[in-house]
């Protein structure tokens, strides 16, 4: 087993989703990350914006081997069609389990030959998300632990804080 697809919303991409991409990567040499174009939530990032931070985060972190596409529709369809043998999903606490399980199982009859496989994150990530980071930008706090740089300057622009700086 080697090929493998990390999907997500990524809206913005973290240092918890690069700490599941490194973690997958030593199972799954051959790890793409899927950015999904409707995500559950309406996203802060559109869907190019968050392909190309993932892009620029995973450099950032020397992940430079590590492509990202983006998907629509059924992820277990965009699967099938990368011929992944393993779709990767990170978990930090038991409030991801239901929903993750629920997906797996469904993912699983919709095709029963592509297995869900979960890693945990990092104990100093286990609390982090896309939309905390968000929050604690929008009202002003320091995110330089918990994203990468260029993250942090895409959301300084997007949410109108500080000056208009280089493009990312
Ligand atoms: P989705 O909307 O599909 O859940 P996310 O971008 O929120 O997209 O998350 C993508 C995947 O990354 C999910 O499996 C989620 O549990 C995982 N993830 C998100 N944040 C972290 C984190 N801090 N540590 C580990 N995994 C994470």
């Amino acid at each position: 087993m080697s090929r493998a697809l990390y999907p997500g919303s990524f809206d913005p991409i973290t240092y918890g989703h690069l700490d599941i991409v490194q973690r997958a990567r030593k199972l799954f040499p051959d790890l793409t990350l899927a950015v999904v174009e409707n995500p559950r939530k309406a996203p802060l990032f559109s869907t190019k914006e968050r392909r190309d931070l993932a892009e620029q985060a995973l450099a950032e972190v020397g992940l430079r081997d590590v492509p990202v596409t983006t998907y629509s529709g059924l992820l277990i369809e965009c699967a099938k069609n990368m011929n992944v043998e393993a779709i990767v999903r990170g978990m930090r606490a038991t409030s991801d389990f239901d929903y993750e399980f629920q997906m797996a199982l469904t993912n699983r009859d919709l095709d029963s030959g592509v297995e869900s496989v979960f890693l945990m994150t990092a104990g100093r990530y286990s609390f982090l998300s896309s939309s905390i980071v968000k929050e604690v930008k929008q009202h002003g706090g320091d995110v330089s632990k918990f994203v990468p740089r260029c993250v942090e300057r895409a959301l300084e622009r997007k949410l109108g804080l500080g000056r208009p700086c280089e493009s990312a």
